[in-house]
Order: C-alpha cells, then sequence, then structure tokens
C-alpha cells in the first residue's frame, strides 16, 4: 500500500518510516522545509534502511493548505504524527494549539477528500490524563484531560483539543474515512539523530548530570519500536476504527525508579545519574526561578498509573518492559 506519515524528520515519524520501509511499502513524508529531506534520509540510514528505495518527500506546513492535497492523493493511509512539540513551554498557548488543531483538520480533510481509507492520528496521554485529582485506578481511553482546569499545559491542551477536532470532524465531515487514534506516554528508545525529542531530553539531562536530583514526578514510558508497532495495527485492524489506544509498556514509574534502572544497566556511564529523590519543597522553591520546573508543580507527587490493556486484547499488541526500552 501506499502511505503518508506526516512529519518525517521526527523522533517518531523517522521510526515509523523505518519500519513501513522495512516491510517493502510505498511511503511519503512531509517536511516543513525540503532542506530536512537530507536529514531524514541520514536517520534513516542511521536505522539500516536505505533511504533512497520507495521514500518520496512533500513539502508541507500544518500551518498551511499547501501541499496537503499533493501529499495524500493516492495514499490509502495516512499516520498523522506531526505535531509542535517544544522542549520550553510557549510563550502564547496559540502558539500549539493552533498548528496542532488546524493541522489535524488540515491533515483529515484533504485524506477524506482523497479518498483515503483511515488516518491513524498520535495523540498523547496527555489528551487524557492531565487536569484530574490523584486517582488510584489505572487511566484508560475513556477519560479526558480536562481542558478546564488551570493546570493543564500548553501541550496537552494542544493535544486534547487536536484530538476533539479530529472525533468531531470524523463524526459531522468524514465522510468514509476513518480514523484510529494512539495515545502514547512518554517515549524511549533508539534515538537516531541529535535533535532530540522531549521524553528522551529527560535521560540526556540526567546522564550529563544535569538533574541534580529526581522530582517525585509519576510517568509512563514506551519504546518507540512499540509505538511504531501499535500505529501499524491500528493502520489496518478493522477492530481499530473509531477507537483511541493508550501505549504505555507496564506501571507508570516516578523518575527515581528511571534512575536506578539507569544505573543498573549502563554502569558508569549513569554515573551523573543522581540517586536521591528531591523533597517537594525543594522543587517548588526551584520553579520560582525556572518556568520549566513550574510546568510539573501540579503533577508533583501525584499518584498516577495507566494501562494500554484494551490494545494488548483488542489488537494484540504487546510492548516490551520499559526497563528494557
Ligand atoms: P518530534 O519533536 O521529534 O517531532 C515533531 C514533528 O512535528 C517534527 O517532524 C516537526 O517538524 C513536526 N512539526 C512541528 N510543527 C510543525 C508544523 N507547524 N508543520 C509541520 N510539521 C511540524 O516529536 P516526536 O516524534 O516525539 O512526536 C511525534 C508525535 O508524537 C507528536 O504528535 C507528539 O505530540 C506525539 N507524542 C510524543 C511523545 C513522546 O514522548 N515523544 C509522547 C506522546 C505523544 P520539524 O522537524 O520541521 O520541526
Amino acid at each position: 500500500s501506499t502511505i503518508l506519515v506526516t512529519g518525517g524528520s521526527g523522533f517518531i515519524a523517522n521510526h515509523i518510516l523505518i519500519r513501513l520501509l522495512s516491510q517493502g511499502h510505498q511511503v511519503r513524508t512531509t517536511v516543513r522545509n525540503i532542506n530536512r529531506a537530507a536529514d531524514v534520509r541520514a536517520m534513516i540510514h542511521e536505522g539500516g534502511i536505505d533511504p533512497n528505495e520507495g521514500l518520496f518527500f512533500f513539502v508541507a506546513d500544518l500551518e498551511q493548505d499547501q501541499g496537503w492535497a499533493e501529499a495524500v492523493a493516492g495514499c490509502d493511509y495516512v499516520l498523522h504524527v506531526a505535531s509542535p512539540f517544544p522542549a520550553q513551554a510557549p510563550q502564547h498557548e496559540d502558539d500549539l494549539i493552533i498548528p496542532a488543531r488546524e493541522g489535524t483538520l488540515r491533515v483529515l480533510r484533504a485524506a477524506r477528500d482523497a479518498g483515503v481509507k483511515r488516518v491513524v492520528l498520535t495523540s498523547s496521554f496527555a489528551a487524557i490524563g492531565y487536569g484530574h485529582p490523584e486517582q488510584h485506578l489505572p487511566f484508560d481511553e475513556t477519560t479526558w484531560t480536562n481542558l478546564d482546569s488551570p493546570d493543564v499545559t500548553a501541550y496537552a491542551k494542544s493535544k486534547t483539543i487536536a484530538e476533539r477536532a479530529a472525533w468531531d470532524f470524523i463524526a459531522h465531515e468524514g465522510g468514509s474515512l476513518e480514523l484510529s487514534v494512539i495515545n502514547p506516554v512518554a517515549v524511549f528508545g533508539p534515538v537516531l539523530s541529535a535533535d532530540y525529542s522531549s521524553s528522551i531530553t529527560l535521560i540526556y539531562n540526567m546522564l550529563t548530570g544535569k538533574l541534580p536530583s529526581c522530582p517525585k514526578l509519576y510517568f509512563g514510558g514506551v519504546d518507540v519500536r512499540d509505538v511504531v508497532e501499535l500505529h501499524l495495527h491500528a493502520m489496518t485492524h478493522s477492530a481499530a476504527k473509531g477507537e483511541r489506544f493508550i501505549a504505555v509498556a507496564g506501571n507508570f514509574l516516578t523518575v527515581r525508579d528511571v534512575a536506578r534502572t539507569l544505573k543498573m544497566g549502563l554502569g558508569h556511564a549513569a554515573d551523573k545519574v543522581p540517586n536521591s529523590e528531591s523533597p517537594n519543597w525543594l522543587v517548588r522553591l526551584t520553579a520560582l526561578f525556572n518556568p520549566t520546573v513550574k510546568q510539573i508543580l501540579p503533577e508533583l507527587g501525584k499518584f498516577k498509573n495507566a494501562t494500554s490493556l484494551k490494545a494488548q486484547e483488542r489488537l494484540g499488541w504487546q510492548p516490551r518492559s520499559s526497563e528494557v526500552a
């Protein structure tokens, strides 16, 4: 089949491209600027695949109509992975929300008009598990991030609003176009370029000693290769139509659990990884001076967990444990 993956320069999209190319599909990808194509080819080469066979580039920006019709024309499936994902909070939340929402709608409209069978949208756990009181039951796909809460970050808002807009579009204007959504927690795994994505930055900061101690935060992890497999299951499996699927490997961990795993797995390479958990008061104090730390305060010390039973039971998805990742 012919498959379009949006935003081929991204961490997850890159791994999707590698997998699809290794299966012999005709693969297309979009970049905002054609100069990025060489980087994408280099990353795919790094992943052990010939980037000059079966891969075609299209220029399209989430913030513009131009290019999307050409990119989707003749495609059977579209995997819409691109979304603004900055390491730092933006000045205005609309800087994230508008491209995420409008970009998703542009991709869906183009896909509908071109007769694409199904779009798989890469949403996020950020569209599920934020702005809620502490809950001991694991989050599942029935929950939505509470946009009325003042604690929800611009990024989580952008993912929630974009996913909601996608389901709305399918319900009212989608015609025969099908939608399936993946909601990953923090994605880890082999990095193919120096442009680290936000979740990899945490590990990187730990390994390089930039994180002096571990804030008490609960979060889920999943290996990028499993996230890829789940996108592919969601693309073709009949049971995935009209459904969202959390991608998480096992239970949520604290930052200190991750530090321990790194130390056990990497030996001396993890010498700079912190051992201790920071008291919450210290994190709150740091947040007065550091806007990035400020963003985590609403989640500080709040127990959290999520389950991927739905993807396992309905799609036969089997993620590796996050320690292996
Ligand atoms: P990256 O930051 O590596 O990739 C983001 C991609 O989106 C890049 O290709 C970027 O292009 C593209 N993009 C951003 N803004 C625009 C725009 N205006 N127009 C066109 N393309 C744009 O992130 P990931 O690969 O980690 O994330 C991919 C998706 O997965 C995102 O939707 C993210 O929300 C979601 N996700 C990621 C998680 C994670 O832990 N990594 C967890 C849960 C969800 P460019 O190279 O030009 O900047």
